[in-house]
């Protein structure tokens, strides 16, 4: 059995992520999951933006990481997206990037915090920060410890990935997700925005505040959740 819509999936989100700006060379992916096959899509290791056709998308095993179709290798990320569809059983689809100004926060050792409604509507508080990787987590199974770190803190933190679709990994770069590959996609150009946005805000004002609880539950919940109003109804 072939899995050609969900190759075509990602493969198109692989092609917007490169037009979005994000990033550049062949640094980034952007996987998908079908949950009901249990196989995971992935960008293979890499390759241009520009050669990547369909074909190219390599299929695995959810649990495993076994390669089910696909003659390329798997991005070398793609331990960290594996476990993240493991662990957080909502998401439908995974962005890597090291945009610039995302991950400038993640290599100053600051969460992102929430200064406006335009990171409200995305995120239902600040953009988490996990802690460092160990000498032990770096040197062995160093892509699946990321993804390890990202989950540990959203449990430790209480925090729910279906109301923060993202997180900063210090020293390196950003994963957001999504409902499907396309949602993945939007929040990590949410999350890029929103982090230049707050740049400038810190730079302008260094004690600028938090925003207020009402306006965060207001923004966020008008989108997200069973009250949700803004927007169309799904069909
Ligand atoms: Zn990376």
């Amino acid at each position: 059995m072939g899995f050609e819509k969900l190759k075509e999936e990602v493969w198109l989100a692989n092609k917007e992520l490169a037009e979005s700006g994000l990033v550049i060379l062949t640094w980034g992916n952007v996987s998908g999951v079908d949950r009901d096959a249990g196989v995971v899509a992935i960008k293979p290791s890499g390759v241009d933006y520009d050669d990547l056709v369909p074909e190219d998308i390599v299929v695995l095993s959810i649990d495993n990481g076994e390669v089910i179709e696909g003659s390329l290798r798997p991005s070398s990320d793609t331990p960290s997206h594996l476990l993240l569809y493991q662990e957080f059983k909502s998401i439908g689809g995974v962005v890597h990037t090291h945009s610039t100004y995302a991950t400038s926060w993640a290599q100053a050792g600051r969460e992102l915090p929430c200064f406006g409604t335009t990171h409200a509507d995305y995120f239902y508080g600040p953009v988490p920060l996990t802690r460092n990787l160990t000498l032990e987590e770096i040197k062995h199974e160093y892509e699946r410890n990321t993804g390890k770190v990202i989950v540990e803190r959203f449990l430790e933190g209480d925090v729910s990935p279906d109301e923060v679709p993202g997180v900063l990994v210090p020293n390196h770069g950003v994963f957001s997700w999504g409902k499907d590959t396309m949602a993945a996609l939007e929040t990590s150009i949410v999350l890029e925005e929103v982090a230049k946005m707050a740049l400038y805000t810190i730079l302008l004002n260094p004690q600028a505040d938090d925003i207020h609880q009402a306006l965060l539950d207001k923004h966020f919940l008008r989108k997200h959740g069973p009250g949700a109003y803004y927007g169309q109804e799904q069909q």
